[in-house]
């Protein structure tokens, strides 16, 4: 895979040079394996590379990080470690083998070589390495007939229990083969609607069925990998009520149209997780009480949760947005309480023209218009008591949208305005009043 390898991002070539003078240094032999080789052979673009070690995989990412001054991650539990090099996750991990004893639960592992630990994986597409060891600089390791898959379309086990031994692989299977518009391999279709039918998924940890839902969200066309998944699998093991309803399938579809407007309107902003917004759609056929079980059940993270209850909370609430007259300001003032991903939810959600055209107007001026002035500014100018500088900010804020303040010093005037008549209202005794508001 000589050729391959030169098609890595240049910032790459080198780094991977200096991690195999390295491993030379430190008598270990290391390689790139699972869906980078694949993305390789696939010629995809490679964003994060994992590297395979037959030796101390933590002992030599430490000694890489610290030529560079890079902060590392360790795991000891599973002998890996990673850092983050120019913006790319590098993840180390010593070849290991694993035996599950039972399934669904964390395999017993032991140290390996590279065949044997190529032999755990999921998939034989998932399944190749590299050798990065100067005697044999890209050699491809193939056991399991990955590349062979890989030219006829094929997502394929390695054995016929790997979904009972991890059945998060059947969510895996699904999202790799959408991913790539793959096929399964017969027999592996056979294995899996085999695991599906003796309750496989039930057996699964929450938590790592919380994980694959959210790899697929953050697929490109999640939309693709859940109807195949409700085809398959249903969503029986989520909560019972859960279905890939056509009216969740056509807002899902209508979110994958907008996905790079979103983007594009969002991205900048790097918190806007857009996979929170499919999932949002994704639990369109269940009501807020079973909503929250299911979060509370997948051990879902207190934003996840808050966008979500968010996004139901303005669609029931998104008659304002249709009516005859709202104003710039009070537009703002009623969307800007919300996530984005609850604002994108709504206006992938809604039909309504008007209401379209605002949440439109939001995204596109509303939400991008920033204060001169900050809290320091409030300071020179003399403004006591500083816990009011956040409902100062706040009204100012407001005012621009409705006036269209041009320069520091307008907003500057309006802030003193506000100011006093805050401290007036504060000192003659609504500090009670304007310290809670
Ligand atoms: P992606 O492009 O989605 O990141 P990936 O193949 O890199 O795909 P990861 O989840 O990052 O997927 O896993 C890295 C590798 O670890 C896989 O390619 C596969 O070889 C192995 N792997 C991951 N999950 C499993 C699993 N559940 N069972 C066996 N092997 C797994």
């Amino acid at each position: 895979m000589k050729k391959q390898l030169t098609y890595l991002p240049s910032v790459f070539k080198e780094f991977l040079r200096t991690c195999a003078e390295s491993a030379r240094a430190h008598h270990a032999r290391i390689y790139l394996v699972g869906g980078v080789v694949r993305d390789l052979l696939l010629g995809r673009d490679v964003y994060d590379l994992d590297i395979l070690v037959e030796g101390d995989a933590i002992r030599l990412a430490v000694a890489i990080a610290r030529r560079r001054g890079m902060p590392v991650t360790r795991h000891k539990a599973f002998g890996t470690a990673s850092f983050i090099f120019r913006g790319h996750k590098i993840d180390f991990a010593a070849a290991r083998s694993e035996t599950y004893l039972t399934p669904g639960s964390l395999p017993r592992v032991r140290k390996a070589g590279v065949t044997q630990d190529l032999s755990r994986r999921d998939f034989t597409i998932n399944a190749m390495a590299v050798s990065l060891h100067p005697a044999e600089y890209g050699r491809l390791i193939d056991p399991c007939g990955g590349q062979e898959d890989l030219r006829r379309h094929l997502v394929r086990v390695l054995h016929s229990e790997s979904f009972f031994d991890d059945p998060t692989r059947i969510l895996r299977a699904i999202r790799f083969e959408q991913r790539f518009q793959f096929r399964m391999e017969a027999g592996t279709l056979f294995q899996l609607k085999r695991a599906v039918g003796s309750g496989a998924l039930d057996t699964v940890h929450p938590h790592r069925i919380r994980d694959e839902l959210i790899l697929i969200m953050r697929e490109k066309f999640p939309f693709r990998c859940l109807r195949r998944a409700g085809k398959l699998t249903g969503f029986g093991f989520l909560e019972p009520g859960v279905r890939c309803t056509p009216a969740a399938g056509r807002l899902l579809n209508r979110i994958q149209r907008l996905q790079s407007f979103f983007l594009r309107s969002f991205g900048a902003r790097t918190e806007f997780r857009l996979w929170s917004v499919y999932f949002t759609a994704f639990l369109e056929s269940l009501s807020l009480p079973q909503v929250e079980f299911l979060l509370e059940e997948l051990g879902m993270d207190k934003r996840t949760r808050s966008d979500v209850r968010a996004a139901r909370s303005l669609r029931a609430r998104r008659r304002r947005l249709k009516a005859p007259v709202l104003s710039d300001d009070e537009l703002y003032e009623f969307l800007h309480q919300f996530p984005l991903e609850a604002v994108a939810y709504v206006y992938a959600y809604s039909t309504n023209g008007r209401l379209r055209r605002r949440i439109r107007r939001f995204i596109d001026t509303l939400s991008h218009i920033r204060l001169r002035i900050r809290g320091r500014d409030l300071q020179r100018l003399g403004v006591t008591p500083a816990h009011l500088y956040g409902k100062i900010l706040r009204s100012v804020l407001r005012q621009k949208i409705k006036k269209g303040f041009r320069t520091k010093e307008e907003e500057e005037r309006y802030a003193l305005g506000v100011a006093e008549r805050l401290s007036r209202q504060w000192a003659s005794g609504g500090r009670k009043k304007g310290k809670n508001s």
